[in-house]
């Protein structure tokens, strides 16, 4: 190891799914969505406004941070938005959990958190799922640094009712506690119901699921006025935290289509509900999902064999070399036509046909 490598900050690096580009592929590995953006957002790209190119950004990104306080009735100084909930996520951790005690958060969820805890040097602890993968809130009532958790949680799918976040929100009265709502528009209890009450509460959401968006990277958060400003403090005004110009219009032009965002999520929901007989059918588990995916197994073939011949059909889904969930496959929900396609090969591929 040269010298120099002593000074290198060493991170566990995230490992995105992959995002292949195979002509006729069938992409369910990422939990994007799979309809496009509403109409309004693809004709804000399309005309693009010369002048406000011209210009730096707004910082503040008013505009948006304005069409999501009238959609979610909070006060704009409630709203802070980044590129991409990822972003947003990791700034709230940077700027709330500057403590020596460890942060919490559930042993089988979003593998970005252990990463930024690693980038900002903030001691962790992993709190087991029970056994069925639902979160034990009583394990959050002790002594830590803050706490993060999705809900519906990632991969599993699974939700937790608004009575135990609040609970957890109630023993927590003196550390910040980040409830990531990346999937909340597919059927869970969001906690923005609870902002007005819990003065350490901050709710995460993303365009990039319910608002077909990941390739813009679109997300905010809800909370506090005072939690608001101190994450404003830590963003740097032109940097790459600051949201594009573009961005900022075809975010709002995502917001303002509400009967858009409840035709499509309602479909997915719809085809999710379907995905869950069919694989049923094909004798597959799976915890029950509150949102765009599902964690499936199968008492007879190995999850990694299975992910394998899917991949060779070119459909993708996503398959984690992590204890106790290895023989999992998270599987997104795409349209129903290609979601017929994933069955019609399993049948196939299970002698079922
Ligand atoms: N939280 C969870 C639980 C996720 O699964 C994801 C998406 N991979 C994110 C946050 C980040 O989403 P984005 O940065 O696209 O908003």
């Amino acid at each position: 190891m040269s010298k120099w490598e002593e000074n290198v900050r060493k991170v566990t690096p995230y490992t995105p799914g992959e995002q292949p580009n195979r002509p006729g592929m069938i992409k369910l590995n990422t939990n994007e969505n799979p309809y496009p953006p509403a109409p309004g957002v693809l004709k804000a790209m399309t005309a693009p406004d010369g002048d406000a190119l011209r210009r730096y950004p707004d910082p503040a990104a008013s505009v948006l941070v304005n069409a999501l306080a009238e959609r979610y009735q909070v006060d704009p100084s409630q709203v802070f938005v980044g590129v991409g909930s990822d972003d947003v996520l990791a700034m709230a951790f940077m700027t709330f959990f500057n403590s020596e005690k460890p942060i919490l958060f559930p042993d089988i969820t979003y593998s970005f958190y252990p990463v930024w805890a690693e980038e900002f040097r903030i001691p962790f602890e992993k709190v087991a799922l029970k056994d069925d993968f639902t979160i034990c809130k009583e394990d959050y009532y002790r002594e830590n640094g803050g706490i993060v958790f999705p809900n519906p949680n990632a991969p599993t799918a699974l939700a937790m009712g608004l009575e135990d976040v609040e609970e957890i929100i109630r023993h927590n009265p003196d550390v910040v506690v980040i409830v990531d709502e990346a999937y909340v528009d597919f059927g869970a209890e969001s906690a923005l119901k609870l902002v007005e009450k819990y003065e350490n509460l901050l709710v995460v959401q993303t365009f990039s699921k319910s608002r077909s968006l990941a390739g813009m990277r679109i997300g905010f958060a809800i909370g506090n006025p005072v939690l608001i400003k101190y994450l404003n403090d830590v963003k740097y005004s032109f940097n790459s935290y600051t949201m594009d110009q573009t961005a900022l219009s075809c975010g709002v032009a995502a917001v303002k289509d509400e009967a858009y965002f409840q035709e499509t999520t309602d479909k997915i929901k719809k085809t999710r509900e379907n995905a869950k007989v069919e694989l049923a059918k094909l004798g597959f588990s799976f915890p029950d999902s509150k949102a765009n995916f599902l964690f499936i197994t199968h008492p007879e073939y190995q999850a990694k064999d299975l992910f394998q011949a899917l991949r060779e059909e070119g459909i993708y889904v996503r398959y984690f070399a992590q204890p106790r969930i290895d023989n999992y496959l998270r599987v997104s929900i795409g349209t129903d036509g290609q979601m017929e396609a994933l069955y019609a090969f399993l049948r196939q591929y299970m002698g079922k046909a």
